[in-house]
């Protein structure tokens, strides 16, 4: 007898990048920030580590949700902090989608979405992105109670305008999620479309641009009518003093975040560059990640190769995936050896 439900114990769960514990390791692949936090978020930290850590944290955080509000031009009704974007995601599927519901979004795209449809015994609509990760048009005819949109897309780092994106959300009642993990790293962002559509929520997290993956803050941009439903399917206590107080900070220094991707997308340009160079296929990146292709040659190999010599990339064992790396972004130094380790293998 299953003590869990038959449906948990069919699924395979998401899959997280690899998390070393040897320090000595170059990380390239989970999409982390290889730069500091702001010197102000660490000083706030340090000020939360108090002894009212024996209190709760404002279920609200209400400190976070005024200051995210001011530095991007909304009313704290609009604005909800989650424990990640992640947990965003989770309170939106939660809220939005039922047995059997539908939930559409392009292909091949973040898998976290799968795993939240099956979770909700909904239906995953999964529609192929173009060779060259342009918008499917049939996205426009999908029936569903939801469209999740990664924009950047993870893990090809292709970007759509956003003008694209509009006509896509003006054509539907239903809700539309704009995942924006990566934007900061992108030429626009849809969050003014959102004084524009009811129907529109859009992701942020603090976990890649303003380097706090570790922190665990995401930020959901919307109808306030829509977020207090949100709000019904949540923890109480969803987001920790400490975070809270983080975020504060981090986003109180937005320009510490813009010297930190500034740097990242210079980076970016001469890793792309270096790919190109020794054969691989760069789809050209909107976000903190390249993804690297060489047609039907799977890149399993180069993957374990890289890893014996202490370099971490992202590997999909999946079809369309399989003959690809994604490749985080890190400081110049570390993208160095991840080259000569590249070089090592295949000389
Ligand atoms: N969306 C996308 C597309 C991501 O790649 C990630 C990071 N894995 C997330 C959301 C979640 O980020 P976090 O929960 O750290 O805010």
């Amino acid at each position: 007898m299953s003590r869990v439900r038959p449906l948990v114990e069919r699924m395979r769960g998401y899959m997280p990048g690899e998390q070393p514990r040897d320090a000595g390791v170059i990380k390239l692949n989970t999409n982390e920030n290889p730069y500091p936090p702001a010197p102000g978020v660490l000083t706030a930290v340090a000020a939360s580590a108090s002894a009212d850590l024996r209190l709760y944290p404002d279920p609200a955080a209400t400190a976070l949700r005024v200051t995210a509000a001011r530095v991007y031009g909304f009313a704290p009704e609009q604005v909800l902090v989650g424990n990640g974007s992640d947990e965003l995601l989770t309170l939106l599927m939660r809220a939005v989608v039922g047995p059997d519901d539908i939930v559409a979004y392009p292909e091949p795209t973040y898998s976290l979405y799968d795993t939240l449809v099956t979770i909700q015994e909904g239906r995953s609509l999964t529609i192929p992105f173009a060779a060259d990760f342009s918008l499917p048009s049939a996205l426009h005819a999908a029936e569903a109670r939801l469209l999740v949109l990664c924009n950047p897309n993870s893990p090809s780092g292709t970007f759509t305008p956003v003008a694209e994106l509009e006509e896509l959300i003006r054509d539907r009642d239903g809700l539309v999620v704009v995942d924006e993990a990566y934007v900061d790293f992108a030429p626009e962002s849809a969050l003014p479309l959102v004084h524009r559509h009811e129907n529109l929520v859009v992701l942020r997290t603090l976990s890649k641009s303003f380097s706090l993956a570790g922190m665990r803050i995401g930020l959901a941009f919307g109808d306030p009518d829509l977020l207090r439903q949100l709000v019904k399917v949540k923890d109480s206590y969803n987001v920790s003093r400490v975070a809270i107080a983080a975020g504060v900070a981090a986003l109180e220094d937005y320009e510490w975040m813009q010297r930190n991707v500034a740097r990242i997308v210079a980076t970016r340009a001469r890793l792309a560059a270096a790919l190109t160079a020794r054969g691989y296929e760069v789809l050209p990146s909107a976000a903190n990640f390249v993804f690297a292709r060489r047609r039907g040659e799977d890149q399993a190999s180069v993957q374990a190769g890289l890893r014996a010599r202490g370099v971490l990339v992202r590997h999909f064992a999946t079809p369309r995936l399989s003959d690809a790396l994604r490749i985080s972004i890190g400081t110049d130094e570390e993208i160095e050896r991840l080259l000569a380790a590249l070089d090592a293998l295949r000389s």
